[in-house]
């Protein structure tokens, strides 16, 4: 089945949602493809104190329902479980292959974000859901009053640590360097808490467990010493890998595959924006996202009426 739309978005996280927002509220015919379920990775924050209008934090999960049905409002139709597989160009427009239907758009939004990177150490697959996880919000209770690790030294490790001190009796943070690269404010928060306990310069090479993970063995990487450390869960939280790779070859892309754009957030094909996350550039944020998601939505329309596939939409959507 193949279905020809004015605008499609790939990706339901900040930066979709808000371009979907953009785009109906400005009476353009758009659809929101999404892999999973609309939210990305924020659902999985459990406060998000700098997303401004919310003086007291929001929860990721929460926040982003509320962008899911402020786009629902304006009409944004969203289809999920819609993982888009290929693109490729056509004289009608991009043609975009999911499972269930292709889509042939004017324009399209990518705004696909990242996944949490894996360690690739043994154990490791076996014990994801036994005992390994990549959400500290959704699994920390599981482990209330158990001994946890906590994999990696950047603010999510960090921030995730913390959180899990709410439930478990002691949490180990392993990271491979001898300094954290978190934010100031919380490595001291997490330097002030009683059960948080650090393993510097030091690097997880197997798990290890029985029907559930029951230690991890870790090596210091100063002196090659190993020690099997006895935890009931590993989190991990070594950063992300963009999900681009259905983009590979069609649109450029940075050494570590995240997208390449200008300032009107345009790839190198003509047609294509892409926002949030999943573009190259630092400081990953929800409110940089849902301001990217706005952008990429001005630039699509601006093209659509470069292209002559639709007069001009209401309202001024030249980039600034
Ligand atoms: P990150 O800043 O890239 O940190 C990843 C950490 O994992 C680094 O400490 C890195 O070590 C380590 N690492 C990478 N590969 C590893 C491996 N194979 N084995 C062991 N350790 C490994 O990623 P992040 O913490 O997920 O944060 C991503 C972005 O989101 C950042 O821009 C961050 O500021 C933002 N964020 C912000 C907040 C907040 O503002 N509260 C919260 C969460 C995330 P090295 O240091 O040695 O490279």
């Amino acid at each position: 089945m193949e279905e020809a739309r004015d605008i499609a978005i790939i990706g339901g996280g900040p930066a979709g949602l808000t371009a979907g927002i953009y785009t109906r509220r400005s009476g353009v015919d758009s659809v929101l493809l999404e892999r999973e379920l609309p939210g990305g990775q924020a659902v999985f924050s459990p406060l998000i104190e700098n997303y401004p209008g919310f003086p007291e934090g929001i929860s990721g999960a929460e926040l982003m329902a509320k962008m899911k049905e402020q786009a629902s409002r304006f009409g944004l139709e969203l289809r999920d479980f819609s993982e888009v597989r290929a693109i490729e160009e056509t004289k009608d427009g991009k043609r975009l292959t999911t499972d269930k239907v292709v889509i042939i758009a004017k324009a399209v939004i990518v705004a696909t974000g990242r996944s949490p990177r894996k360690l690739g150490i043994p154990g490791e697959e076996e014990f994801t859901g036994r005992g390994i996880s990549y959400c500290a919000t959704c699994d920390g209770p599981l482990f209330k009053d158990k001994e946890v690790m906590v994999v990696g030294g950047g603010d999510a490790a960090v921030e995730e640590a913390l959180h899990l001190t709410r439930f478990a009796k002691r949490v180990i943070l392993v990271h491979r360097r001898g300094e954290l690269r978190a934010s100031s404010y919380l490595e001291e928060r997490a330097r002030n808490e009683e059960k948080l306990d650090f393993m510097l310069n030091s690097e997880v090479r197997e798990i290890k467990g029985d029907k559930t993970v029951n230690s991890a063995v870790v090596e210091n990487n100063k002196t090659g010493e190993r020690n099997l450390v006895p935890v009931s869960g590993v989190f991990v939280y070594v950063g992300n890998v963009p999900n681009t790779k259905f983009l590979e070859g069609f649109i450029d892309l940075d050494e570590a595959g995240y997208i390449i754009t200008n300032g009107y957030l345009e790839t190198s094909v003509p047609g294509i924006f892409a926002a949030g996350d999943v573009r190259s550039r630092d400081f990953k944020q929800v409110v940089v996202s849902a301001g990217e998601g706005a952008l990429a939505a001005a630039s699509a329309m601006r093209y659509l009426e470069k292209i002559g596939a639709k007069e001009a939409y209401e309202g001024d959507h030249a980039p600034q």
